[in-house]
């Protein structure tokens, strides 16, 4: 298999940035073969690779960062390129943060998906996973196993009655990921709201962009939600998203994750790629 890039150019308007609130565009552009996935801040003239050597730690979104100006929020997008199987493209926005739009993936997936695909002549790379890798801190558990296909298994646990546990395998390819995947939107605990606020957080947040769920053990906008088990599902959307910080190259293996968010996801893929070299290879996508 080759390489991909998006066959022209396009951008979606009319998003804001979930934590700044901020108007902004994004554009996207086809880039050549070798190049990957790259941000860039348009007002900064600054671009930023989107992989794991430029991520940044942090709870509630993924962030890179070079010279100290910061892309954030990239996660949902990052998800899409993955799901859509894209090697090569130059991601532009105008602000610090990428849209939030519904809270899923959705919009990027229909104007990417609508632009279509164009085959590059350079072959696609992935990761192959050889032996197992495992990662533990506090609560969370991730480990990834040998397989032929990209494989999560993904288990949430929440005190709210609406959530519970939940458990979800998904096989990553383009038709499940659009099935499966791409429109779960992000959720929220009705108790956190009040505290990301007065964090200065969540400015452009909005129940169309989130379930919320409240206090009373219920969901407050249930007319925006999918599936019952849409909260788990996001956290895959997420996972799928930060893991191809891993050079933007699609790992193959199983991986299970027990309460995983962005800072161990990005943990889990800098401790793989930089610590068990001997547990995996790159190697051509046949
Ligand atoms: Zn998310």
């Amino acid at each position: 298999m080759n390489q991909t890039t998006i066959k022209e150019s396009c951008v979606l308007t009319g998003g804001v940035g979930l934590h700044s609130g901020k108007k902004t565009a994004i554009y996207f552009y086809p880039a050549p073969a070798n190049h990957g996935i790259q941000f860039l801040r348009s007002d900064k003239s600054t671009t930023i690779p989107a992989t794991y050597q430029y991520a940044e730690s942090s709870a509630l979104c993924t962030t890179i960062a070079k010279n100290e100006i910061k892309i954030t929020t990239i996660e949902h997008v990052m998800s899409v390129c993955n799901g859509l199987g894209l090697d090569n493209v130059l991601i532009e926005i105008t602000e610090e943060e990428v849209p939030i739009l519904d809270g899923s993936g959705l919009f990027f997936y229909q104007k990417l998906s609508q632009v279509g695909v164009k085959i590059l002549d350079k072959p696609k790379k992935v990761i192959r996973i050889t032996d197992t890798v495992s990662y533990n801190k506090d609560n969370v558990a991730i480990y990834i196993t040998p397989s032929n296909q990209p494989v999560f298994t993904f288990s949430i646990e929440y005190e709210h009655q609406q959530i519970g546990h939940q458990e979800y395998t998904f096989h990553l390819n383009e038709t499940n990921y659009k099935d499966q995947i791409v429109q779960a939107k992000t959720f929220c605990l009705e108790k956190d709201i009040q505290k990301m606020q007065d964090m200065g957080l969540i400015k452009g947040g909005s129940k169309e962009s989130a379930i919320i769920l409240n206090n009373n053990g219920e969901v407050d906008n249930m007319e925006v939600m999918t599936w019952l088990n849409e909260p788990n599902l996001h956290k895959i959307l997420d996972q799928v998203g930060d893991f191809y910080l891993a050079n933007n190259l699609r790992i193959i293996g199983n991986t299970y994750s027990h309460k995983s968010g962005h800072a161990t996801n990005l943990a889990f893929i800098t401790h793989l790629m930089d610590e068990c070299q001997n547990k995996y290879i790159i190697e051509e996508d046949i």
